[in-house]
């Protein structure tokens, strides 16, 4: 059997303290896969710590551990667009470094990949380690996101996932710049399957989730993939626009019937307040959206490379102007 080249990309932001550790365990479950060559490319998103050194140490000790280091913190959606560009491999792996992703699923990713499928996602069977706000949070985020979005994406997919050349090459040429990454996996298609896994411990640091990140997470994955927000409106301004009719018609008759007289002071104030409360919402969706038209249309790039630790020296893969067509 020709042995495959398998790239692993691992985006890590402030995991100086437990880089060494995760590298250690992933190297040994990776070590036993038959049949495969590996790389390791750490995608250093901007750290505030001594992540990069820690690659480097890991590079000058195995040049199969490679870095990509952002110039800035991009986020970690964007730390997965990097590394998937620059990314050779026949497949491509992509995990957290925090050990929540335990290394020995991959020999099962492996084995899928070989059965044929193109995209093989972890798919996480125990979340105790989450709050349960956190884990209330997420299952309202997808009966919302099911509900009013498409593609569906997987129950519990996180970001472990194996990825074929093909599917990768998908990924690349989707140039967005809000980057939901599980819509964007579901969006490509390619014949998938999943793999359980149980969400291992964060080895050291902590999480660098707030909740005010999630949140922008949330509406940033809903605005990509759905535009129900934008439309829903104009139903909503339909039924008010019925009702009112119909309520002038009453009125009218009314006044026909037994004279003007002048009650509906607070029935006055709390339609204003209402329907100034829904025409500000409104507004507020059409922003998001606006916002994210801005945001394209400005065709920065998407992350800039400041450094890349080990491996062939890579060609600037991130087109300089991008066609907005
Ligand atoms: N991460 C990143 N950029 C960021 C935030 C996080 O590359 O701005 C990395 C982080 O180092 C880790 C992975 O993304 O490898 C998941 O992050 P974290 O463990 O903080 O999130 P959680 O597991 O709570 O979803
Ligand atoms: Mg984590």
């Amino acid at each position: 059997m020709p042995s495959s080249q398998v790239t692993i990309v691992v985006p890590v932001f402030n995991e100086a303290a437990g880089l060494p550790n995760f590298a250690q365990q992933l190297r040994a479950a990776i070590d036993s896969i038959r049949g495969i060559t590996w790389t390791i490319l750490f995608v250093d998103d901007g750290s505030g710590d001594e992540t990069r050194a820690a690659i480097r140490a890991l590079n000058a000790a195995d040049g199969r551990f490679q870095g990509l280091a952002l110039s800035r913190n991009f986020g970690k959606e964007t730390a997965i667009a990097a590394g998937l560009r620059h990314a050779k491999g026949d497949a491509v792996i992509l995990m957290d470094g925090d050990l929540e992703h335990p290394p020995e699923v991959i020999a099962s990713f492996v084995e899928n990949w070989r059965a044929g499928y193109k995209i093989v996602f972890g798919k996480r069977i125990d979340k105790e380690t989450q709050s349960p706000l956190r884990r209330f949070y997420s299952k309202a985020f997808h009966g919302l996101f099911s509900a009013i979005a498409r593609p569906r994406i997987p129950a519990g997919a996180v970001d472990f996932l194996l990825m074929d050349r093909q599917a990768v090459d998908a990924m690349n040429q989707l140039g967005e710049r809000t980057r939901f990454s599980k819509g964007l996996y579901a969006w490509i298609g390619f014949r998938s399957t999943t793999v359980p896994f149980v969400v291992g411990d964060r080895s050291a640091g902590q999480s660098s989730w707030r909740f005010r990140s999630l949140a922008r997470f949330a509406v940033d994955g809903i605005v990509s993939f759905s535009s129900v927000p934008l439309k829903v409106w104009s139903y909503l301004g339909l039924v008010i626009s019925a009702f009112a009719i119909l309520y002038a018609a009453a009125f009218m008759i009314r006044t026909l019937i037994f004279g003007a007289d002048v009650p509906g002071f607070p029935t006055l104030v709390v339609s204003i307040m209402v329907f100034s409360g829904v025409q500000l919402i409104s507004l507020g969706v059409l922003g998001e959206y606006v916002a994210r038209i801005y945001d394209e249309v400005k065709g920065r790039p998407l992350f800039l490379v400041e450094e890349t630790i080990g491996g062939a020296p890579e060609q600037q893969t991130e087109p300089r102007v991008r066609r907005i067509a």
